[in-house]
């Protein structure tokens, strides 16, 4: 076990493990690690690797029944079980999601449980949503954890809740797709222009690949212009760009966004996203 998270630690986290033995000055330090279950598998569940001197051990403690999916590229992909992407294999619209400024208040780095706030309204479309079988699909920009501010288990901690909140109301997403790297990001997740970080499309095709997806029927709702730029590049039929969050600094940079395959609609909040269920229903 110690050789797997030896791999891990020197492959994928050295940085951000180098940085957490300077800030502790106790020599008792402790730190999220992604553990495999052999060399190359990286779809895992959260330990607490607890290191003493030279004497690592693994605990497991608070975090050990919370999934995680990060993905051998660092990519996080979940799928959520029991929702509509556990059937795979069809050709389905999905509808894609930003997370901050859309499903919950953009508070700025969200990666504490308890700041979570569901935008009023979101849930009701979800659950909507989930009521006509099409996967709910978050994408989500990361930055935070590429920047050194946070880490995975704060996000898979923070990403816990918003998933009880929505079930406290009937709601539940399908998959969570999350992109650390960032071009001022510590390593190993800096990176000018990674394909994954909306504006460009990578965590959008994933899910298509993934959940088995009809992307030109899908469509996607953000309050940045670069969530509705994510889903342009990724041939979605749509997106439709709220002013929750970032939404009223990008509203003016969206109105250019339309092309013949790409529409977009301007709305308040995701509240309006129920103006696109019949489209995805009729097509489902
Ligand atoms: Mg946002």
């Amino acid at each position: 076990m110690f050789g797997i998270v030896r791999q891990a630690f020197s492959e994928f986290l050295c940085g951000r493990w180098e940085r957490h033995q300077e800030r502790d000055a106790s020599g008792n330090r402790t730190e999220m690690l992604p553990l495999g279950n052999h060399e190359n598998e990286w779809l895992t569940h959260w330990d607490v690797l607890s290191v003493a001197g030279d004497s690592p051990s693994i605990a497991r403690e608070g975090f050990a029944s919370v999934s995680s999916y990060l993905e051998k590229d660092g990519i996080w992909c979940q799928p959520v079980a029991g929702g509509a992407g556990a059937d795979l294999g069809g050709s389905r619209p999905a509808l894609f999601l930003d997370r901050d400024g859309v499903i919950v208040e953009d508070v700025g780095y969200l990666h504490r449980p308890d700041d979570v706030r569901l935008v009023p309204g979101a849930a009701e479309v979800i659950a909507a949503v989930n009521r006509i079988g099409v996967p709910v699909v978050t994408v989500t920009n990361q930055s935070g954890i590429g920047r050194g501010q946070y880490g995975w288990a704060e996000f898979a901690e923070t990403e816990a809740r918003i998933a009880a909140d929505l079930a406290a109301r009937g709601a539940h997403l399908d998959m969570v797709v999350a992109c650390p790297f960032h071009a001022e990001g510590i390593p190993p997740y800096a990176h000018p222009a990674h394909p994954c970080r909306k504006p460009r499309p990578g965590m959008i095709l994933r899910a298509g690949v993934r959940l088995g997806l009809d992307l030109t029927r899908s469509w996607i709702v953000g309050d940045r212009a670069s969530d509705l730029a994510a889903g342009g590049a990724a041939g979605l039929a749509g997106g439709l760009h709220v002013l929750t969050g970032h939404g009223q600094k990008d509203r003016q940079e969206v109105h250019g966004m339309a092309t013949e395959k790409f529409q977009v609609r301007l709305a308040d909040s995701v509240v309006s996203a129920m103006d696109i269920i019949p489209q995805l229903a009729s097509l489902a």
